[in-house]
């Protein structure tokens, strides 16, 4: 492991000035559940890491008549143990029980989990010195990529792990991110940037600026939501695809609906198409299936990974079909 120095701010206000300020390389350190695997292998080689565990006002969930507001240091565990999460947005609870071990929830943050790396092998290989780290091509392209991306994967083929982050942007999530010259909000949808933008990063994160909270809006009447993780194996894994859907439904028709899936693509992947199929209809296995093909038709799977197709759709149809069931 590449020696660094260690930062621990105590407030936001010292961890954006010391993120402006530093001309060094920095890297933010949450729960250090993925940053530490990083640093040990010498994919990621920082001067400082930025130890944010004790930075004030970064931790902790709560609800209120607008939604929920979740600080980026909130532990997974937190997330899915809160009672209003169970309560009002049973998808976000999914989510996280979905995903990786208990150990992991308990040290694991929603932040962490939302700006994780991917788990590319050629990316976690120090060896592999790929378009994403600043090398001349994506391995992946022609090599093993069973597990790599059928959309949006221009000049690198990840896809973006996270869990949480579909299941959030299914609820219309924002975040703010901080920094010495003030807040940004945006929806989260936005916060993630395709391959297309800048190959070497998964969002729109600047060097000097961080995560600051994410916020939920309150559900309206008739607001249900389900995530449907497809994995390879019954224990512990990421997903090989996921649908997050969520809208309003009444009498088995959605009158709002929102589809974004996992393990497809770079980033979180917006099902626009199969939503536009499934809005104002009554919703029969037919048509949840009618409504993934529509959106599967710009696919554009790798060797490998053409059964993806069959995954995405299987996840869409059950979850698709989940909402529409009476209570
Ligand atoms: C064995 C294993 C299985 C896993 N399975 C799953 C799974 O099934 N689904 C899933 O979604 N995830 C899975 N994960 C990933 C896991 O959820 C993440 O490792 C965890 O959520 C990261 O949180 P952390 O607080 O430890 O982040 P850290 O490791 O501290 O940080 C992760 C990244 O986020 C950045 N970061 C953290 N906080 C901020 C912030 N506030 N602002 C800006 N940047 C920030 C760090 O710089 C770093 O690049 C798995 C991980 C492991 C090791």
């Amino acid at each position: 492991m590449r020696e660094f120095r260690i930062a621990q701010p105590k407030t936001v206000e010292e961890l954006a000035a010391l993120l402006a300020e530093t001309k060094e390389a920095t890297a933010i350190m949450a729960g250090g559940t993925d940053l530490i695997d990083e640093l040990k292998s010498g994919v990621a080689a920082p001067d400082i890491v930025v130890d944010i565990q004790g930075v004030a006002g970064l931790a902790g969930i709560a609800r209120d008549k607008d939604g929920l507001r979740i600080g980026p240091m909130t532990t997974i565990a937190t997330l899915a143990e809160y009672a209003a999460v169970a309560r009002d947005f049973p998808i976000l609870r999914e989510a996280a029980l979905s995903l990786a071990t208990p150990q992991l929830r308990n040290s694991g943050t929603v932040g962490g989990n939302l700006c994780q790396r991917p788990r590319c092998w050629y990316y976690r290989d120090p060896a592999a010195v790929c378009n994403k780290k600043g090398g001349a091509r994506c391995f992946a392209f022609q090599g093993r990529n069973k597990y790599h991306a059928i959309f949006g994967g221009s000049g690198c083929y990840i896809v973006y792990p996270s869990d949480l982050a579909p299941a959030l942007i299914s609820l219309g999530a924002r975040v703010t991110v901080g920094s010495a010259k003030g807040d940004k909000v945006m929806p989260l949808e936005d916060f993630y940037k395709p391959p297309s933008v800048d190959v070497t990063r998964e969002n729109g994160l600047g060097r000097d600026e961080f995560l600051k909270d994410i916020r939920v809006p309150a559900p309206k009447p008739g607001h249900k939501g389900t995530y449907i993780k497809l994995k390879e194996r019954g224990t512990w894994d990421f997903a090989v695809a996921s649908a997050a859907v969520a809208g309003i439904v009444k009498g088995g028709v959605f009158s709002q609906i929102s589809i974004v899936m996992g393990g497809l693509a770079p980033v979180p992947w917006r099902m626009k198409k199969a939503e536009d199929v499934l809005r104002g209809k009554p919703v029969t296995e037919a048509l949840a299936l009618q409504a993934a093909g529509e959106a599967l038709k710009d696919a554009s799977p790798l060797a490998e990974n053409a059964f993806k197709k069959d995954l995405a759709a299987a996840a869409i149809k059950r979850a698709v079909l989940a909402l529409v069931q009476p209570e």
